[in-house]
C-alpha cells in the first residue's frame, strides 16, 4: 500500500510504500478511495502538538471499501 508519511519532525510529507496490513481479531482492512486530514492532522504535520511519535501517517477521514475482514466467531459463542 501507499501512505503519506512524516518520517521525522521538521521534514516534509513523503509518499512511501508500506506492507499491506493483515486485519487482527475483529478488525477490517479498507481499500481507501479518497482521504483527507483534519486540522489536528495538520497540527501533527506542523509539529504543533507535544509527544508526536514518528514516523506518523496523518489523516483518518477516508472513503473506501472493506477489502478484508478477520473471521469472527459466531455470535454468542465463547472466545478464547
Ligand atoms: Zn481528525
Amino acid at each position: 500500500m501507499r501512505a503519506i508519511v512524516r518520517s521525522t519532525p521538521g521534514t516534509s510529507l513523503q509518499m512511501r510504500k508500506r506492507a499491506d496490513p493483515s486485519p487482527g481479531d475483529a478488525e477490517i482492512r479498507v481499500k481507501i478511495s479518497a482521504g483527507s486530514t483534519c486540522r489536528t492532522g495538520l497540527h501533527v504535520v506542523d509539529a504543533e502538538l507535544p509527544n508526536i511519535r514518528c514516523p506518523v501517517v496523518p489523516g483518518h477521514e477516508i472513503v473506501g471499501r472493506v477489502e478484508c475482514a478477520a473471521v469472527l466467531p459466531p455470535e454468542g459463542s465463547a472466545r478464547a
